[in-house]
């Protein structure tokens, strides 16, 4: 939280140099949280009524809570992927609104295109390994590791390659489960750009769904959106700052998120679909850029696993940019984000 302050609060000094006539934009700013994580909103409007313009933070989040409740929840019987789940070795399969068959295909292409780093049916290793209870590190000490045998079986119930989509059902075999927790915060990017769009009062904003950025618009001052890239060695600093001009989404995965510590060595939350343990590529955080949100979030779980190399290779198919932090602290990245990024001091 603290982090996205400082982004936000970069936006806001710039603001309150150039001053608020009327007529100006004006800032609405929200803290919340929605799908498990701290939603911030930074917002321009030129809506003079006050209740009017505060009203659209809220509008915000409640369309991330309903997102939740009726398309990605794994937890919630009321959500499509909660039934697609239930409907695993069934004949019939799951009858898929269009918006998730479009997710459930662009997440097989993406898990197609990254040789299977990007896998959306891990639930049953992700359940293993009891993730959801993880928080940074909170849980170390009183966790007993997944047995090797269970760890085993939960792998041979993955493999986004099993999972059908044929016409606008969805096929999963008996025992196989989705999650779209690599992918869920981009969707909820992707889904706040539509809204901003459908409101011409909305001059600017900038956004953070936990570690996914977006930015929009433009500041009243025009100075560009300053976003933070974590430093994944010291999480409560920034190795650099990302400056950028009008609508981007940036989203970041690393080893410092979720994690827990057993006999002096971290486990964290993403991971390796080849062997169902930690991702272990060199990479401690990885950030991509992008205009798609849904891809920026899928890109950087995909090269997390992928490492360094491999994953500039996948992120130039896709057009994103993207910077990894090894392990070691050395930082590389592709040309179009060197344009955009500044070691922080
Ligand atoms: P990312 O790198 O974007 O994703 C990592 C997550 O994706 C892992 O946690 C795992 O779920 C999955 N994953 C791991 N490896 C891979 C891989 N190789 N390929 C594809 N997927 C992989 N958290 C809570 O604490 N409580 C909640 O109630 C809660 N509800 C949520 C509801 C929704 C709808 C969503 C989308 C998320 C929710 N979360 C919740 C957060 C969730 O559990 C993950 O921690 C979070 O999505 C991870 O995001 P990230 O950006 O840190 O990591
Ligand atoms: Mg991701």
């Amino acid at each position: 939280m603290k982090k996205f302050f400082t982004a936000v609060l970069i936006s806001g000094i710039a603001l309150s140099l150039c001053g608020c006539g009327n007529g100006n934009p004006k800032q609405i700013k929200s803290v919340d949280t929605a799908i498990g994580t701290v939603v911030q909103q930074s917002i321009y409007s030129t809506e003079r009524d006050d209740w009017e313009r505060s009203a659209v933070t809220g509008e915000i989040t409640a369309m991330l809570k309903s997102m939740e409740e009726q398309e990605l929840s794994w937890r919630l019987e009321s959500s499509e992927v909660f039934r697609i789940n239930e409907s695993a070795g069934t004949e019939k399969g799951f009858l898929l609104s269009s918006d998730l068959q479009e997710i459930l295909q662009r997440s097989l292409e993406v898990g197609s295109a990254s040789e299977g780093a990007f896998d959306i049916t891990l639930s049953p290793v992700v359940r293993l390994w009891n993730m959801d209870s993880w928080a940074a590190g909170e849980l170390s000490g009183n966790y007993v590791l997944p047995e090797p045998e269970a760890l085993q079986q939960a792998l041979s119930l993955c493999g986004s390659k099993r999972l059908r989509i044929e016409e606008n059902r969805a096929f999963l075999p008996a025992g196989m489960a989705i999650d779209l927790g690599a992918v869920g915060k981009g969707i909820a990017a992707d889904k706040i750009h539509n809204f901003l769009c459908r409101n011409d009062k909305i001059t600017g904003a900038i956004i953070s769904v936990g570690g996914t950025v977006l930015t929009y618009g433009e500041k009243p001052d025009k100075t560009s959106w300053q976003v933070g890239v974590v430093n994944p060695i010291e999480p409560a600093e920034f190795i650099g700052i990302l400056s950028l001009e009008g609508q981007w989404c940036v989203s970041t995965s690393g080893d410092y998120e979720r994690y827990v510590e057993v006999d002096g060595v971290r486990y964290h939350h993403i991971i390796n679909p080849a062997t169902g343990f930690p991702a272990d590529s060199g990479v401690a955080g990885v950030t991509v850029l992008s205009k798609d949100g849904f891809l920026s979030d899928a890109l950087s779980t995909a090269c997390f696993v992928l490492g360094a190399e491999k994953g500039m290779q996948l992120a130039e198919q896709y057009d994103a940019e993207v910077l990894f932090v090894k392990q070691d602290g050395t930082v590389v990245m592709t040309e179009g984000m060197e344009k955009v990024y500044r070691r922080a001091q």
